[in-house]
């Protein structure tokens, strides 16, 4: 297991929404609630399906945000 700072609440990440400029919320690890994503994921994460656990094994946790306001998310990677 890695040591993913927002996993272990050693910090948090603020970002931004794009569209309505409102906080994101980090809903977690990509591979803690893919199953519940999938079917909802856009096409460029569907390639992940098969490939994540070798496309993210280089040191980076990735985590869904999801910005409350206009249900905008997206995949953001995480340094271990
Ligand atoms: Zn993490
Ligand atoms: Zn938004």
């Amino acid at each position: 297991m890695g040591i993913c700072p927002l996993c272990n609440g050693f910090s948090e990440l603020i970002l931004s929404c794009p569209v309505c400029q409102n906080y994101l919320q980090d809903q977690g690890r990509l591979m803690d609630v893919f199953d519940d994503y999938s079917p909802y994921m856009p096409i460029d994460l569907m390639k992940l399906e098969d490939g994540y656990p070798h496309d993210f094994k280089n040191g980076e946790c990735p985590h869904i945000f999801l910005c409350p306001n206009c249900g905008y998310e997206q995949v953001q990677l995480i340094k271990e």
